[in-house]
């Protein structure tokens, strides 16, 4: 067995935050040796949990048009790593919407699993979990419209349909982002 599968092995058996999560621990995540893409999310949805597959929603619709990719691309863990700040569902807030990822499961998965993908060219933080832990502090708007400030990443909103009417106030997501954030994907996945 490879570091890498033994290290998928673990996370899948991971119960650390058990306690705190209502339809129990179901890590779900997407990772090889030479995916040279990596997508870091926020954690699974009830669709998700269920199906054990990462953006298999209507979030992953609205994703995969803006990388422009089809399903088959998307799912080839040779090529495209996914890895969630919370790798299982974590519930629902009090007052509607699903609960933050567990703030324990970035700090202890991410860097193990980083270093075993070493093929890695470009990441892409998606949503404002991810922005936070990689970026630091900082509007979201000002990390996704300021793509050269990070060379190597690129900051996106949550692809959720609450996202809709911050693309219309942000237009240049659309316009100059998008074509950017899809030329290098393509030149990427070749
Ligand atoms: S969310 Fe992460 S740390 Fe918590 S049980 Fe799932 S895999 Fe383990």
């Amino acid at each position: 067995m490879t570091p890498l599968q033994t290290l998928k092995r673990r996370a899948h058996a991971c119960t650390l935050c058990a306690p705190h999560l209502p339809l129990g621990p179901r890590p779900v995540f997407q990772v090889s040796s030479t995916a040279r893409l990596l997508i870091i999310g926020q954690a699974p949805g009830t669709k998700v949990h269920a199906s054990g597959i990462p953006f298999n929603d209507a979030s992953g619709d609205r994703l995969r048009a803006w990388l422009g990719i089809s399903r088959a691309t998307f799912y080839d863990a040779a090529r495209i790593a996914i890895l969630p700040m919370g790798f299982c569902y974590p519930g629902r807030l009090p007052q509607g919407g699903d609960a933050p990822p567990r703030p324990e499961c970035a700090p202890l998965w991410h860097a193990q699993f980083l270093a075993l993908m070493p093929q890695r060219q470009l990441t892409l933080l998606v949503g404002s979990y991810a922005l936070r832990y990689y970026l630091g502090p900082g509007s979201m708007t000002a990390h996704v419209l300021t793509p050269d400030a990070h060379p190597g990443t690129f900051a996106l909103p949550h692809p959720s349909w609450r996202t809709l009417g911050w693309e219309a106030k942000n237009p240049s997501f659309t316009t100059e982002i998008l074509p950017r954030l899809r030329a290098d994907v393509a030149a990427l996945l070749e």
